[in-house]
């Protein structure tokens, strides 16, 4: 099937009839095609926008909530088909795509049909001055949303559903590995009355699409999640006309596990925080570093749990590892299990690929433990993205931090322990943007998210996103 570009609330061939394969990650078969958009479909998606942003500027709060809520309930109504085009376009589990994609992607747009009807500004009195100050938050205008193929829908209507909210019109590109569900949005959005414009979606190659969006002059905003290195691509582009950037980048995140922490919990959640989603969420713990004196336990046992994931089809209720996404992505994954050794690390599990019965073609890895002796190999330094962990000791709370920190990214980290004293003592000197204690991918929409150094600049969630989507005036008033 042909996927569409949904401009001015309309699907419509790309203006070159140019066409990239769409493939399914579990057989390996194109079944389906993309728009190769070029500058002139950004450019009429851009004009779109544009002519929509005045009116939806001026949409009442509670009629802009009304609408993103419409939307929220429709996603959540056409659940199944939506998780099911999910897993067939990106080769996660069917039930993932149920339980946490879709829910998700429902949820970002009821957060912030909520959130809006909340947000406020500040006012200070000049005392002494006889003025008052207030800030108007203005939205931006025209902004540009470009996503990845991890969590396809979930992460693009992260930026999406902020972004109307405070009454922006969008110009947004889906990965072109994931299109489908973005796709399916279109008509959805037609369907809860999203005004025509408000939201135009725009797909094709990041270097083409993309690139066009970046380069638009007349978009001042663009909201990235994607790999580090495209991230400074994009901050090169933008940085002469002065965008306003948030980048949510790619992550190296440790798993420092304390002896004093609970056992089971602990194991259970290191799986999942291990290879949930195949190891393709950039909060993953992808270094594991594990108290001394419960090394050797922790590692029969870890593999012993490890060993019971079935690698199978995404539509096979009994898989817990679907197919890696693309049949790229799955070579660039075993490059580093295949080159262990000289990368500093032996495997000690997993690390073959998979042949799932009438699924041959598929791109299936098995969970892979690699267990490196030292931080500063490739292993440990390199964003591998798939299902692959690394593990080793550590002898101290001072050790593990130097080490958990002796990395270019710095996303999220993921702390056991039972120790207070250590939690708040690590909290604070581990240099991450969020810190899961005795927990993992718990989220509360309202909190900050993003990165530090090589992960991003700016946050996300709650009223930050709004307040990336805004531009905030002071006005000053006197009043004597
Ligand atoms: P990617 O950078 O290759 O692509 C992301 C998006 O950017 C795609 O839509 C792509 O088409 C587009 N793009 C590529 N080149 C572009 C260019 N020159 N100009 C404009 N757009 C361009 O990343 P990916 O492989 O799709 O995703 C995996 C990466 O995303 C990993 O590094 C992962 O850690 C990261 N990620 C980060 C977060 C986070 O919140 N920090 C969340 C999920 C994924």
């Amino acid at each position: 099937m042909n996927i569409k570009n949904y401009i001015n609330g309309e699907y419509v061939n790309p203006v070159s009839d140019s066409w990239i394969d769409n493939y399914n990650p579990s057989n390996g078969e194109i079944y389906g095609q993309i728009p190769n958009s070029i500058n002139e479909d950004v450019e009429n998606g851009y004009k779109a926008a544009k002519n929509a942003f005045l009116s939806w500027s001026e949409t009442s709060l509670d009629e802009r909530s009304k609408i993103m809520s419409k939307i929220a309930q429709l996603i959540t109504e056409k659940l199944p088909e939506l998780a099911a085009a999910e897993a067939k376009d990106n080769g996660k589990p069917l039930h993932v795509a149920k339980s946490i994609d879709i829910p998700r992607a429902a949820a970002n747009f009821q957060f912030f049909a909520n959130a809006i009807t909340q947000f406020a500004s500040e006012a200070h009195e000049s005392v002494g001055h006889n003025a008052i100050n207030f800030t108007l938050r203005q939205p931006i205008g025209v902004v540009g949303c470009i996503s990845p193929w991890n969590l396809p829908l979930y992460l693009f209507t992260w930026k999406i559903a902020p972004a109307i909210a405070a009454g922006n019109c969008v110009v947004a590109k889906p990965s072109e590995i994931t299109p489908m569900t973005a796709y399916l949005l279109g008509e959805i959005l037609t369907e809860a009355g999203l005004p025509k414009g408000v939201l135009n979606i725009v797909h094709g190659l990041g270097t083409t699409t993309g690139q066009a969006i970046v380069a638009h002059p007349g978009i001042k905003a663009i909201s990235f999640t994607g790999g580090t290195q495209t991230g400074a691509h994009i901050a090169k582009v933008a940085a002469p006309m002065f965008k306003k950037l948030s980048l949510e980048l790619g992550g190296k995140n440790p798993a420092i596990i304390f002896a004093d922490c609970d056992y089971d919990e602990m194991l259970q959640t290191t799986v999942r925080s291990s290879f949930a989603n195949q190891g393709q969420i950039c909060l993953c713990g992808s270094r594991i570093f594990v108290e001394a004196s419960m090394y050797q336990k922790f590692k029969i046992d870890f593999i012993a749990a490890v060993s019971k994931l079935k690698v199978g089809n995404p539509f096979d209720t009994s898989t817990d590892i679907g197919a890696l996404v693309s049949r790229p992505h799955l070579e660039k994954v075993k490059k580093y299990i295949d080159n262990a050794a000289q990368y500093g690390g032996k495997v000690i599990f997993g690390g073959a690929t998979v042949s799932v019965d009438n699924s041959e073609d598929g791109y299936y890895l098995e969970p892979t433990i690699i267990e490196v002796q030292d931080n500063s190999c490739t292993l440990n330094q390199e964003e591998i993205f798939g299902p692959v962990v690394t593990i080793m000791p550590f002898n101290d709370e001072n050790e593990v931090l130097a080490m958990a920190n002796d990395v270019s990214y710095g996303l999220s980290a993921t702390l056991w322990t039972n120790d207070l004293k250590r939690t708040m003592r690590v909290s604070k000197q581990i240099q991450a943007g969020i810190v899961w204690v005795n927990t993992w991918l718990l989220r509360d929409l309202r909190t900050p998210f993003g990165g530090v150094k090589n992960s991003g600049v700016g946050r996300e969630g709650g009223f930050e996103a709004l307040r990336f989507f805004t531009e905030p005036k002071n006005i000053c008033i006197k009043y004597n």
